[in-house]
């Protein structure tokens, strides 16, 4: 299995509602490796940069509002097919369709708040880290990785 590099931010709601340490914590005991991370309030440019592939939704104009409505915790996780299995720990779109034990099922109701986003392909990934980091990363060694 590769070692990959994902993007996760928390939306505006997670990080109103207090639970970037909880996130970041199921992240961290999932045994992924943090190699970067900001909070940042985001411009109306960038979130349009960054759902650009929704840019014909009927939804789009309000998910770009809500991004930039109040700040988002950014962040960059590495590890074993860490792209696929973020998506897994986040849930379904929808936090009703969400699979309990979920981020979206545990703390979201609705589809437009649903606290969490992650990169959903490689290619968005490295997509994604060059637009909200340029590409920068942190490398570094955990000792107890030779455990996970
Ligand atoms: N979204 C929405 N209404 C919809 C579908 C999506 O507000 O009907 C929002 C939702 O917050 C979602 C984001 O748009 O997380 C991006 O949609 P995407 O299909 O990429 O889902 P994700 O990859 O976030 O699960």
């Amino acid at each position: 299995m590769a070692v990959e590099q994902t993007f996760l931010m928390v939306k505006p709601d997670g990080v109103q509602r207090g639970l970037i340490g909880e996130i970041v914590s199921r992240f961290e005991q999932k045994g992924f490796k943090l190699i970067n991370a900001k909070l940042i309030q985001v411009p109306r440019e960038l979130a349009e940069s960054h759902y650009a592939e929704l840019s014909d939704k009927p939804f789009f104009g309000e998910l770009v509002d809500f991004i930039t409505s109040s700040p988002v915790f950014g962040m960059i996780w590495e590890g074993e097919n860490v792209i696929t299995t973020a998506r897994a720990m986040m849930g379904a779109t929808n936090p009703s369709a969400a699979a309990p034990g979920t981020i979206r099922n545990d703390f979201a109701i609705s589809v437009g708040m649903n606290i969490i986003h992650g990169s959903d392909s490689p290619e968005n990934a490295k997509r994604e880290i060059d637009l909200w980091f340029g590409g920068e990363t942190l490398s570094y060694d955990k000792a107890i990785n030779k455990w996970i």
